[in-house]
């Protein structure tokens, strides 16, 4: 993150906004992912599960897209699913709007059918890729979204690689070195990322990671991270996987980032995963990122939350007094337009 971008996020705290925006851009994917949260009963908890809500094509999502942020002000823009390759017509046009308004965008797809290559030439895309483990595992796991058509169809561009451990991933020794390896060699590939698989809570099932593993898997990474060149696994964020935060009320990620679902109304809490998440498990990149740099300590011994917290209450407090201020001269100005027209019904009346 460039020192720019620090500034412009602090900013809109102090403004009382939030930095990141998430949006389910369909809620229609044609994998079907063990595990998938977005499919999950509780995705958006009491609501309509995903299926069963409205969503946007053509130019209305274009511009119902285009208005939420115009609303909201992001720096950041997450562009999720479902999979978002389904409305890539509509991305196609959205992405330079995006690029004008000087925000940052990341679409996370499966690569299931090819990705535009005018997608190629906006500045400010990061383009992920969802790769969970090796061929065998990764083809099991999101058919038809396979090695081979994932490798047809980043050809041309320059993608991040996500991969998101699973159980499934961590029985067999040297794993994730064989695939950072295999990855690393792929000219379109810029950067790996890796996320851990987060359950909900009380879920039981085969992608978990029981503790002992997760920290072995930990344990391995951390070996590996200055191995490949491409892999970006700071320590910190490895710090973060191991000690999450203990609830959503705790997360930068969840506090910094509004969520919204296919109908761009419905929001998803209380993070991207939807559902009741169980933090203690988490292994989400993106809030091990923030947790990491709300972690830092500055030189000063102050820590980088601290500064967060002080300014999110700051911006709270900023935001409810300027609606105050708005709110009392048109009160004022409304008192003095009832008293009018109470002096004088008939000029007021129609
Ligand atoms: S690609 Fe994403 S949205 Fe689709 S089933 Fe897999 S995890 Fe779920
Ligand atoms: S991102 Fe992780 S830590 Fe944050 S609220 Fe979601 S599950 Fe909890």
């Amino acid at each position: 993150m460039r020192t720019m971008d620090v500034v412009r996020a602090w900013g809109r705290i102090l403004a009382g906004r939030m930095p990141s925006l998430s949006i389910e851009i369909t809620r229609k994917c044609p994998l079907s992912c063990p595990g998938c949260y977005a499919y999950g009963q509780d995705h958006l908890g009491a609501g309509e599960p995903i299926n069963q809500l409205r969503e946007f094509e053509g130019s209305s999502l274009v511009e119902e897209v285009l208005a939420l942020v115009d609303f909201h002000k992001p720096l950041h823009l997450s562009i999720v699913g479902g999979e978002p390759l389904v409305r890539w017509r509509e991305i196609t046009r959205l992405l330079p709007e995006l690029d004008k308004r000087g925000i940052h965008t990341q679409v996370v797809t499966s690569a299931v059918r090819p990705i535009p290559l005018e997608w190629k030439h906006v500045q400010r895309l990061n383009l992920v890729v969802s790769i969970d483990g090796l061929q065998p595992e990764h083809d099991k796991r999101r058919t038809p979204a396979t090695y081979s058509r994932i490798l047809q169809h980043i050809r041309g561009h320059s993608i991040t690689v996500h991969c998101t451990v699973t159980r499934q991933m961590t029985r067999q020794e040297g794993y994730m070195r064989e695939f950072f390896a295999f990855w690393s060699a792929q000219p379109e590939v810029r950067k790996i990322w890796v996320s851990l698989y987060t359950p909900q809570m009380d879920e039981k099932s085969d992608e978990m990671l029981p503790a002992d593993v997760r920290a072995r898997v930990l344990d391995e990474l951390a070996l590996l991270k200055d191995a490949f060149v491409k892999l970006e696994l700071p320590s910190g964020l490895l710090k973060a996987y191991r000690r999450p935060p203990l609830y959503p009320g705790r997360c930068v990620f969840a506090r910094t980032t509004h969520s919204f679902s296919s109908d761009l109304r419905t929001a998803v809490m209380p993070c991207q995963l939807g559902g009741k998440p169980d933090c203690r498990q988490c292994g989400c990149i993106a809030a091990a990122v923030l947790e990491a740099v709300n972690r830092h300590r500055l030189p000063i011994g102050i820590r980088t939350g601290t500064i967060y917290d002080v300014s999110r209450v700051l911006g709270l407090r900023l935001k409810a007094l300027r609606r105050v201020n708005t709110e009392r001269p048109l009160r004022k100005q409304a008192d003095a337009d009832g008293v009018r027209s109470l002096r004088n019904p008939v000029r007021n009346a129609g």
